[in-house]
């Protein structure tokens, strides 16, 4: 195995990681990286099992991100032969990482313990510390001994599905396989770290316009919305489709309006600040809904919800639209489902994906059923599905919303932000990159795309 063939003369601390860092700043070939020994221990973002019980009896809002989420150099594991070793450039936060930092709804640990068990190299993952994180963006630095498609210095972004694939029912979508799961949530050595561990089926090539860090942030919610809206195992929009967006803003929301309107459909963003309808405008999302303003209250009490607020939204979004919308994009969960079910046109769809707000979820059946509505399910995508959405962005027809960058030492700081909603877009952190702005190696694409398009979420930038 190539770890133990070098492992007598690998740097133990990252410390002497500066040479393979300056080799891949200055854009060194393969053949030079591939010389450079890859040190033994690798700078990470982790949990620990022994405080997977920390915040017991608290709410999920008190349960700390910053109090869980450990920065420390960890082992770096055995290469698998279908994996390659990534100098991770950048990472970035997603909602799954809070849910790990808080233990909801359950500890990571039982899901590296199930990979455990399962075969010798899934053993590796099993251990009493969880490396996190589901999207990267960075230059291969080893490969196994089975990758054929990739090579030592070349510059990836790696999307987070993780599927055997000796498993048969990985063979048609593969989120439909039995042991399908999520790197970095549901399997150890994610991408919040100097080196990730990554099969070569979740590579991708790195879009040449951007940074390291806005390269980072799309691989995991742009082909979650790409599956819903784009892919035929979502609920595709069609062109003059009207689609209501939750959280228009945010991570998922900011895809999900790149992909209605650029299959032609009308989104309607729903967002909870003036600052954030602003910000979709200039995404191009000319239907904008301010919750904040609007003040709905979908719920009376804990257990009873208002069909007249339901009323309300979808008189609201008539308002804007003229009628109904075909589609709901829907991820708040037990906040919206209710009003969701409510406002989808007669024959529309609510495409799902999450529950932010609770996944015990209520709605009037006599509304889904009488007006034939179709409640589907959806995540993540398989690598077809991202491989489409991220050429969508290596063409420049989907742009990262990129809106604020954090070093990897404070990922804690970054999940807080996400977990109480404080973010737009998304947050990108800074791994082996030493500062924002570097890894563009197509000036006159990035220049073509715009930059004032490619920082639209950038208010910090002016
Ligand atoms: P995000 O960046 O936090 O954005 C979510 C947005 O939803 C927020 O910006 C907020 O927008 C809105 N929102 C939150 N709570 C709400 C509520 N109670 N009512 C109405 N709107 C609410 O998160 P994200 O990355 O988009 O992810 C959203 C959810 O999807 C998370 O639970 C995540 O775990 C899940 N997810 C699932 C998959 C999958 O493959 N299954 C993939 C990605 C994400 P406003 O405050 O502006 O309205």
């Amino acid at each position: 195995m190539p770890w133990n063939d070098e492992a007598g003369s690998r740097p133990t601390s990252l410390a002497q990681m500066s040479e393979l860092l300056e080799a891949v700043v200055a854009g060194a070939s393969g053949e030079a990286l591939a010389e450079i020994p890859l040190p033994r221990s690798t700078r990470a973002v982790f949990v620990r099992r022994e405080d997977q019980d920390m915040f017991e009896g608290l709410d999920s809002r008190d349960k700390d991100p910053r109090k869980s989420l450990r920065v420390d150099e960890v082992a770096v594991p055995e290469l698998a032969p279908d994996e390659v070793y990534v100098a991770v450039m950048a990472s970035s936060i997603n909602f799954n990482t809070v849910w790990t930092s808080i233990f909801e709804p359950l500890p990571t640990f039982g899901f590296l313990d199930r990979l455990g068990s399962e075969s010798i190299w899934g053993r590796r993952h099993a251990l009493d510390y969880h490396v996190v994180g589901s999207d990267a963006a960075g230059v291969v630095v080893r490969v196994g001994s089975l990758v054929r498609n990739w090579k030592v210095g070349d510059e990836v972004t790696v999307h987070c599905n993780y599927v055997d694939d000796q498993d048969p029912s990985s063979h048609d979508d593969s989120m439909l396989a039995s042991n399908q799961r999520i790197w970095g949530f549901e399997t150890n050595f994610g991408g919040l770290a100097d080196i990730a561990v990554v099969k070569a089926n979740q590579l991708m090539p790195k879009p040449t316009h951007l940074t390291w860090e806005e390269a980072a942030v799309n691989a995991l919610c742009n082909s979650t919305a790409y599956r819903m809206l784009v892919s035929r195992n979502g609920a595709p929009v069609r062109e003059g489709d009207k689609v209501l967006i939750w959280g228009a803003s945010g991570g998922l929301g900011a895809f999900a309006v790149q992909h209605v309107l650029n299959a032609g459909g009308v989104p309607v963003g729903v967002v909870s600040s003036s600052s954030k309808a602003a910000l979709l405008k200039r995404l191009g999302c000319e239907n904008v809904i301010n919750r904040e303003e609007k003040q709905y209250h979908f719920w009376q009490d804990e257990h009873t919800q208002d069909e007249s607020e339901w009323r309300r939204l979808g008189k609201d979004i008539r308002s804007l639209v003229g009628s109904d919308p075909d589609i709901v994009f829907e991820h708040p969960g037990r906040s919206t489902m209710g009003a969701s079910v409510f406002v989808a046109k007669r024959g529309g769809t609510i495409v799902t994906c999450a529950a932010t707000s609770g996944y015990m979820i209520e709605y009037d059946n006599r509304h889904l059923w009488m007006r034939l509505k179709t409640i589907k399910g959806s995540h993540f995508s398989n690598y077809r599905e991202a491989w489409s959405a991220n050429q969508a962005i290596v063409d420049g027809r989907v742009v990262p919303p990129l809106s604020a960058v954090f070093p990897l030492e404070e990922t804690g700081e970054a999940a807080f932000e996400v977990q109480h909603n404080r973010h737009e877009g998304k947050i990108g952190i800074l791994c082996l990159a030493p500062r924002e702005g570097l890894g563009v190696s197509d000036p006159a694409l990035r220049a073509a795309v715009g930059e004032d398009r490619l920082t639209i979420f950038r208010h910090d930038k002016g």
